[in-house]
């Protein structure tokens, strides 16, 4: 038992030497990936109950790693955002899924939205809002069809600057969407100060929907509470008809999780649409 625990040990010290050498190697990677263009966005869709139809998509970034497979953002966002490179990485994926909104614009001949997800270091980088500047300029993209999404947790870093950005940028017309509502360092007073559009309840919450007391009164409150407000709101990760059933009796129209469609490439999502409807 003794040298069991003895190897035990070593195994410990051995993964976590792996895992900072693992990091080391992405991060040199991922900054190559990023002019090489390794990296791709997919969508994954929001369906509107009250209109049955689809009304935009969420970009969600996957890196191609030319040795490995394909690399989710829970792992190289974190490397991006500790090296720097997440100010390239962002606007690309800006770049990128305007662009895409811009295809979808001609194809649906009809409003249909891109949410693009904002990290804490480009919210505090300078060249953001000229950025988005320009590439609307460039893009021509109706400025009200982008959906900036943000994390309490991320503006907690500086609050007055995360309001003063985004007020700037709401105030051009951009929406702006507050994800993983009701995880991290919820404080209600957020609410009031940022200048917000839609909420985006948790999956943590829409998990155990129907079934679970604590997570329906969580819900119902924030969806109450968005509806006084103003503010829409969409329930994500979900994956059954129950939970469909539950938010839209309780006043939450807005979904996006697979039992809609999983993300998919911008080709893919095209057949998704046909199956449901007629654009
Ligand atoms: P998020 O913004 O909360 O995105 C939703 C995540 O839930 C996505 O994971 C999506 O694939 C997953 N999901 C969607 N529907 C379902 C469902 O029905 N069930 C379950 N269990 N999961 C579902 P993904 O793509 O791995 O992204 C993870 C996180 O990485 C995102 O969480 C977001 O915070 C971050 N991220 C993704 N793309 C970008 C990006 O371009 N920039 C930045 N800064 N962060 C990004
Ligand atoms: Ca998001
Ligand atoms: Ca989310
Ligand atoms: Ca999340």
């Amino acid at each position: 038992a003794k040298s069991m625990g003895r190897n035990k040990i070593v195994i410990f010290h051995q993964s976590m030497e792996e895992s900072i050498k693992r990091k080391e190697k992405l991060k040199v990677e991922l900054r190559q990936a990023i002019n090489q263009k390794d990296l791709f966005l997919v969508y994954q869709p929001q369906f509107d109950t009250r209109t049955n139809s689809f009304r935009g998509c969420e970009a969600l970034v996957r890196w191609d790693h030319r040795q490995e497979h394909i690399i989710f953002p829970l792992e190289f966002i974190p490397i991006a955002e500790e090296s720097g490179s997440i100010i390239d990485l962002g606007e690309y994926v800006l770049n990128e899924a305007c662009e895409q909104a811009m295809q979808w614009r001609d194809q649906f001949k009809q409003d249909f939205y891109v949410t693009i997800n904002l990290s804490a270091k480009q919210i505090a980088h300078k060249s953001l809002i000229p950025y988005i500047d320009k590439m609307i300029k460039r893009t021509g993209i109706p400025v009200e069809l982008i959906e900036l999404e943000v994390t309490e947790s991320m503006l907690m870093m500086d609050m007055d600057r995360a309001v003063e950005v985004l007020s700037i940028l709401k105030a051009k017309g951009i929406k702006i969407s507050l994800d993983d509502f009701g995880t991290g360092y919820s404080s209600l007073s957020y609410l009031k100060k940022l200048p917000l559009d839609k909420l985006k309840i948790d999956k943590s919450f829409v998990n155990d929907i129907p079934g679970d007391k604590d997570s329906e009164a969580i819900a119902k409150t924030i969806i109450s509470m968005a509806n006084q407000l103003g503010l829409e709101v969409v329930a994500e990760g979900i994956e059954n008809a129950r939970q469909v059933k539950f938010f839209t009796e309780h006043g939450c129209y807005l979904f996006q999780g697979h039992y809609f469609s999983p993300p998919c490439r911008a080709k893919e999502l095209i057949k998704q649409f046909d199956n449901i409807i007629p654009f």
